[in-house]
């Protein structure tokens, strides 16, 4: 339908429905269900280019609903960032992301862990003494837990955003910067920034095999980041002819559904078992 100029029509529109009983239905329910330990942690691997190694795996959060089942991420951590719940999930990911490591650690599983960060749990610097304490707790080694964040971290203060940066990776822990190349960060923001690695985003790796323009990209932002000594690692690998590619431009470290999709802790051991490195 045309729109008239009557405001009150949007109101009342099935979208703006929709989405305020979705928010209604997420205050109710979420905050249970972070208390009663609904939300569970998966977990997926990173293999590294040429030899095949699984060193690292990156927690990817989903809430298991007694209402509607297994919840995906996308469906609920915006409105976690909105109504401030992030705070208390973010801790809740990254104390079962510590034990979960450290539980690794005593099988004899070194793998380093990855968390994701909202941008308001980097601005609000408790992330600091929350790494600090989990990695006591849990007598893990500095070098276990590593961090994703966005490049949306970085817009509101960025001074404060490259402290506290600064203060996780001085506890040992390697920080990411996520979905790279769909932010608009400029390089020389971007030179300003301490970072371990950067994470290709998966917009990029798709179709690298049908579009020359995407192959063209992603040269050059490998070639950027190898210029800042950033290590690069590409997220959403399908194909092995995207893994092919991504091998030949020089990414150092591979991850996506071509190797495993995220798991459970006992399905990620059996699938180590199983995955032998080519
Ligand atoms: P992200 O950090 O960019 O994570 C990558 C997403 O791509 C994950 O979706 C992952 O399951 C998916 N993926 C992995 N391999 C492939 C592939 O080969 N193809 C495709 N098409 N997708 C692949 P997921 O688990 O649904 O998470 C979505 C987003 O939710 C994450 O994007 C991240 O931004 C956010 N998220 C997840 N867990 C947390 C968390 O603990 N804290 C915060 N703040 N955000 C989280
Ligand atoms: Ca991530
Ligand atoms: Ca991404
Ligand atoms: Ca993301």
């Amino acid at each position: 339908a045309k729109e008239n100029g009557k405001r009150t029509f949007t109101v009342f529109s099935p979208e703006m429905n929709r989405r305020v009983a979705e928010y209604m239905w997420l205050d109710t329910n979420l905050r249970k269900g972070l208390e009663q330990n609904q939300l569970v942690v998966y977990y997926q691997p990173k293999v590294a280019t040429g030899t095949g190694e699984v060193r690292s795996v990156e927690s990817l959060v989903r809430w298991d609903s007694p209402e509607r089942g297994l919840i995906p991420p996308m469906q609920f951590i915006s409105y976690a960032e909105e109504s401030g719940l992030i705070a208390p999930l973010g801790r809740w990911v990254l104390q079962t992301a510590a034990r979960q490591a450290a539980k690794w650690q005593q099988q004899g599983l070194n793998l380093r862990v990855a968390v994701n960060l909202s941008p308001r749990q980097l601005v609000d610097d408790s992330v600091v003494d929350d790494l600090a304490q989990v990695l006591k707790e849990n007598q893990l080694s500095p070098c276990t837990l590593d961090f994703e964040l966005t490049e949306s971290s970085l817009i509101e203060d960025e001074n404060r955003a490259h402290e506290v940066i600064g203060r996780l990776r001085s506890l040992g822990a390697q920080v990411h910067l996520d979905d790279f190349g769909t932010g608009y960060s400029s390089l020389a923001q971007l030179a300003r920034i301490p970072l371990d690695a950067i994470k290709l985003d998966k917009s990029f790796v798709r179709g690298v095999n049908l579009a020359p323009v995407s192959q063209s990209l992603i040269r050059a932002i490998v070639a950027t980041a190898e210029a800042l000594q950033f290590r690069v690692i590409a997220e959403g690998v399908e194909t092995e002819s995207e893994n092919q590619f991504l091998d030949c431009v020089g990414v150092d470290e591979k991850q996506g559904f071509l190797f495993a999709q995220p798991m459970l802790p006992e399905e990620l051991e059996q699938w180590l078992k199983a995955y032998s490195p080519h």
